[in-house]
Order: C-alpha cells, then sequence, then structure tokens
C-alpha cells in the first residue's frame, strides 16, 4: 500500500476557504468583504508608484543574482530599524538592535518563533483572545503550548484591559506574549498609548518576553504614531522582539518582504544573538530572496520616492477611514438603529461588526456579501460602488 495511505485531509484554512466560495459566486454583486488585502476603490490591488518607479531603475540596472548575507542586506535591514524604532533611535546607535529579513511578516514571525524555542524551551506563548489565526498555528509548529490572554470585549467593542492586564501579571517569568502593535487582526481594537505603558510595567514587572507583531505600520495613524509600542518598549530598557512586514505598507503581498528585529541589552549580546538567528534562517531556506527587498530599500532610501510612498501609504489610510465613516452614515441612512459608531474607532483593515455567524450566514447566501463566520469584515474591500450595496445588506439582516 501507499506510505501516505494513513494521511488524513489537513483542516481547510477558513478564509482561503471563504474566497473559494466567492469566486464560486456567480451573482455580479458580489462582494468579498473575508480578505486581509487592501483593495483601491476600483477593486484592485494597487501597485504603488513608488515600487513602480523602484522597479524600473532595478529592471534598467540590471543587477547581477548572487546570494544574499543570511540575514539579508544592510540597506533593506537599516531602513526596517529606521521605520520600527526611529531613524534616531539610541537603541540603534548603541548596536542594541539585530534584524533579519524574513519571508513575509509569516516567516519573521517563525525565524522568532524558533529561536525562542532554543532559548527558552519550557516556555509557553500566549496570545490575544482573538489574534490572527495563524498566530497559534505557527507557535504551535514551532513547539510550543499556546494560550490567550484576554483582549476583546464584545460589551464594549474595545479591549477588555483590565482582564488583559491582570492575565499579565499572573503569568511566570519567561513566558513570550504575542502582542499586536497596531491596528488589531481581527477586531480592530487597539490599546491606548497609556495602556501601552502598563503593559510595558507588566512585562517588566514579571520578567515577560515581548514579541510584537507589526503588520500593518501606517495604517492607523502614520507612520512614527502607529510604532509608539515598539517606542515604548525601547525606552523601557527591557529586551523584545518585533516582527514586522511591508505587505500591506507597500501592497508587495506576493514579494513576502518582511523582518524579525531582535532589542538586546548590549552591542556584544547582539552579536551572539545574530549569530544564532542566522543559524535558524541557514537551516530553513538558507538566505532570504532579494527582490522584494531591495525594492523597499531603494524607495526608503531616496528622499523622492520615500515621500511618494508616504503619500501614497497616506491615501490607503485615508481611504480605509472614509469607507469606516461611510459605512457608519449609510447604515443609520438605512434605519438600522444600532450604534455603530465603534466602526469608526477600530483602527486597520479590520472590524469586529458584532454580526452573528447566523447574520454572516444570509449576508452570503441572501446577497453575496462574504465575510468571516466572526463577524470581521475588511474595510479595505469596500469601495464607492459596492458600499451602498454592503449597507443595505448588513441593514437588511439586522431588521
Ligand atoms: N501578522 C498579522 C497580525 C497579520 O494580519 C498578517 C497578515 O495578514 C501577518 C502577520 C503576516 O503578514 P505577511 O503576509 O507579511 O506574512
Amino acid at each position: 500500500s501507499s506510505i501516505f495511505a494513513a494521511v488524513e485531509m489537513a483542516p481547510r484554512d477558513p478564509i482561503l476557504g471563504l474566497t473559494e466560495s466567492f469566486n464560486a459566486d456567480t451573482r455580479p454583486t458580489k462582494v468579498n468583504l473575508g480578505v486581509g488585502v487592501y483593495y483601491d476603490d476600483n477593486g484592485k490591488i494597487p501597485l504603488l508608484a513608488a515600487v513602480k518607479a523602484a522597479e524600473k531603475a532595478r529592471l534598467e540596472a540590471a543587477p547581477p543574482r548572487g546570494y544574499q548575507p543570511i540575514e539579508g542586506p544592510a540597506t533593506y535591514t537599516q531602513a526596517v530599524q529606521n521605520l520600527l524604532f526611529g531613524a534616531g533611535s539610541d537603541l540603534i546607535a548603541a548596536g542594541r538592535v539585530v534584524t533579519a529579513q524574513g519571508i513575509g511578516g509569516t516567516g519573521a514571525l517563525r525565524i522568532g518563533a524558533d529561536f525562542l524555542k532554543r532559548l527558552n524551551p519550557g516556555a509557553t506563548v500566549y496570545i490575544s483572545d482573538p489574534s490572527w489565526e495563524n498566530h497559534r498555528a505557527l507557535f504551535e509548529a514551532a513547539g510550543f503550548p499556546v494560550e490567550t490572554y484576554p483582549y476583546y470585549d464584545a460589551a464594549t467593542r474595545g479591549v477588555d484591559f483590565a482582564g488583559m492586564k491582570a492575565k499579565l501579571l499572573s503569568l511566570p517569568a519567561g513566558s513570550v506574549i504575542l502582542l499586536h502593535a497596531c491596528c488589531h487582526n481581527p477586531t480592530g481594537a487597539d490599546l491606548s498609548d497609556a495602556q501601552w505603558e502598563e503593559v510595558v510595567a507588566a512585562c517588566r514587572e514579571k520578567g515577560l518576553v515581548p514579541f510584537l507583531d507589526m503588520a500593518y505600520q501606517g495604517f492607523a495613524d502614520g507612520i512614527d504614531q502607529d510604532a509608539v509600542a515598539v517606542r515604548l518598549f525601547s525606552a523601557s530598557g527591557l529586551q523584545f522582539f518585533v516582527s514586522s512586514s511591508f505587505s500591506k505598507s507597500f501592497s508587495l503581498y506576493g514579494e513576502r518582504v518582511g523582518a524579525l528585529s531582535i532589542v538586546t541589552a548590549s552591542k556584544e549580546e547582539s552579536s551572539r544573538v545574530l549569530s544564532q538567528v542566522k543559524r535558524v534562517i541557514r537551516t530553513n531556506y538558507s538566505n532570504p530572496q532579494i527582490h522584494g527587498a531591495a525594492i523597499v530599500a531603494t524607495v526608503l532610501s531616496s528622499p523622492e520616492l520615500r515621500a511618494q510612498w508616504e503619500s501614497e501609504l497616506a491615501g490607503m489610510r485615508d481611504r480605509i477611514r472614509a469607507m469606516r465613516t461611510g459605512l457608519v452614515e449609510k447604515l443609520a441612512a438605512k434605519g438600522v438603529a444600532q450604534d455603530f459608531s465603534f466602526v469608526v474607532k477600530q483602527r486597520g483593515m479590520f472590524s469586529y461588526t458584532g454580526l452573528s455567524a447566523d447574520q454572516v450566514a444570509v449576508l452570503q447566501k441572501d446577497f453575496g456579501i462574504y465575510a468571516v463566520s466572526t463577524g470581521r469584515i475588511c474595510l479595505a474591500a469596500l469601495n464607492a460602488k459596492n458600499i451602498d450595496y454592503v449597507a443595505d445588506g448588513i441593514a437588511q439582516v439586522l431588521k
């Protein structure tokens, strides 16, 4: 018999499964709000003009394609550090930040998880309840038990901060705490600056290992504003991890451009830590791909292209905000009594709408409007052409 005879079918990814159903739907009015991707007002994934310009220059220069350094080129890793920690960061100047290119934010998380498993094999990883669904799978795949800390409060549609803080303060030293640095996926509910300060204090008091996941820098309030958690941890003197991604902020999803940064206690410690991170990478995929990181490094190091990117990023941020406001206004105009103003307060691409799994199912069946069964919708999938139809569908299911 086949050596694969006993292989069981793995469970289907719920969000990719939703997209398959969406693709098979023949209704011309269908709308996919289940995705985690930014679409422009024409419903297309944008190719940013700054990216296009950098790619054109690169194509003309036609550079050779040798192997990259295991941790990626310094032009890229330095650009990443400046974005996350700020160009004038004392930590960078002191050599206390180690950065390695990752295969998207996901790959960066995995390098960090594998390194942490060697460092602290007995630790438990705590993720928010709820969290991006791959967080649990990824840390479990790296060999960690994964548990949750309280996060979303359905009653206030905000963060159960008292619950979160009490949980953090109850954990043993060495526990790994995965935190969404901004634009929480899936809820859209973020911590305030004052709450971040309390999280930093709790991590210090209990000796926790903070791991910040920054997948949406620039999608809430701005590049530096969205880095407030990274900056507060930087000022704390603690050691911590940051995974970051350019999938959303550069609209480079398929190029898989991300990075893992680790803040250490000293320059000397940094070189030891980097040597171990390189070992993780070497035994997984040897060294990273060239193209996406080269584009990002080119854009971030050219004053003109950087200004163009910042304005395009602001355009994406503003359009999402306009969709949030528009949806709330349209729901009210259609006579929905329930207060949806929380949608405007949520940040990033997503909103936990409070729609039940049953209501989501009716939206899909009767209107061809696809959302995640938890009620999560992607605001960046709304546009001037479909927002009325979506507001109408939601108003109908709420009746
Ligand atoms: N972390 C969070 C919270 C995300 O939402 C995502 C993408 O959806 C990622 C990480 C992974 O990003 P990437 O596509 O760069 O691997």
